[in-house]
C-alpha cells in the first residue's frame, strides 16, 4: 500500500460525490495499490477489501476511531471509541475463497461476495432484490442428489443459509459491535460499515481542506496546486500566522 498526496486525496472525493459506495471503495483502492489491477481489486472479497480500506483509512487518518452511535430504544447519541487493529481482529481470507453447503436437499457450491457483485446489484432499486442477485451470482454450482440442478428460485431457508456461510468465511465483511446504552442500558449488535465510515471522515475531511486553501489563497495569492503541495505542517503554521 502506498500513502496518497492530499491532491489525489481530493480528486478521489470529488469523483466519488457521484458514485455508488461500492465504486467509491475500488477508487480509494485503486489509488493505494498501483500494483493491482482494477479487475483484481474488484475480485476481492468484501472481508478483503475492507481488510485494505481499514488499513489504508489507519495510514490516512491514524489508527483511533470515534463513532456516534443512536440508541435504538432511547434516542441516546452513544460515542464509541475503539482502534482500527480492533477492526481487523479476525483473520483474512485468501482471494476466491469457495465453500460447499448442504440444504434442503440441495448441495451448492458457493464463492464470496466481491465489488463486482456490489456494483452489478447496485443498480437495483429494491434492496431485498439486490441482496438475492449478490446471493446468486455466488453460487457457483447446485446439485441435487449427484445431478446438476436448477435453482429457479432461491427459498428463503436457502438464501439465508446461503447468506449465513458468506457471512462465516468472510468474517470482514460484517463486522459486528456489541454496544450497550449508557443510558437506558439496551444492548444490541450493530454492523460496523468501514465503507460509509471512511467516506463520511472523508467528507468532512475535504471541506477542512477546501477552507484552507480558500484562506491560504485568499492571503498569498498562491495557486491550489502549490498549497496542496505543502506539507500539512507547513500548511498549518502559515494558517497559523494567519490567525486561522
Ligand atoms: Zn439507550
Amino acid at each position: 500500500m502506498r500513502g496518497l498526496t492530499t491532491a489525489e486525496l481530493l480528486d478521489i472525493w470529488e469523483r466519488g460525490l457521484c458514485q455508488e459506495p461500492a465504486a467509491r471503495a475500488l477508487s480509494l483502492l485503486a489509488a493505494a495499490y498501483p500494483e493491482m489491477s482494477p479487475r483484481h481489486l474488484a475480485a476481492l472479497s468484501i472481508g478483503q477489501r475492507d481488510a485494505r480500506l481499514v488499513a489504508l483509512r489507519e495510514a490516512l487518518f491514524g489508527s483511533d476511531v470515534e463513532a456516534l452511535v443512536p440508541c435504538p430504544q432511547c434516542g441516546e447519541r452513544l460515542e464509541l471509541n475503539f482502534s482500527t487493529a480492533d477492526l481487523l481482529a479476525t483473520p483474512e481470507l485468501e482471494p476466491e475463497t469457495e465453500v460447499t453447503l448442504s440444504v434442503a436437499g440441495y448441495h451448492l457450491r458457493l464463492r464470496t461476495p466481491n465489488s463486482q457483485d456490489l456494483l452489478e446489484a447496485g443498480n437495483q432499486s429494491d434492496l431485498a432484490q439486490s441482496r438475492r442477485q449478490i446471493l446468486r451470482r455466488c453460487l457457483l454450482s447446485v446439485n441435487r442428489g449427484d445431478a446438476p440442478a436448477e435453482l429457479a428460485n432461491l427459498s428463503a431457508e436457502i438464501g439465508e443459509a446461503v447468506a449465513q456461510k458468506l457471512a462465516e468465511i468472510d468474517p470482514l465483511a460484517n463486522i459486528q459491535m456489541n454496544i450497550s446504552c449508557s443510558v437506558c442500558k439496551h444492548a444490541w449488535q450493530a454492523v460496523f460499515d468501514i465503507v460509509s465510515f471512511f467516506w463520511t471522515e472523508l467528507e468532512a475531511w475535504a471541506g477542512r481542506m477546501l477552507q484552507e486553501v480558500h484562506a491560504l489563497a485568499s492571503a498569498y495569492g498562491w495557486s491550489e496546486q502549490e498549497i496542496l503541495a505543502l506539507s500539512p505542517m507547513r500548511r498549518q503554521v502559515y494558517l497559523e500566522m494567519l490567525g486561522a
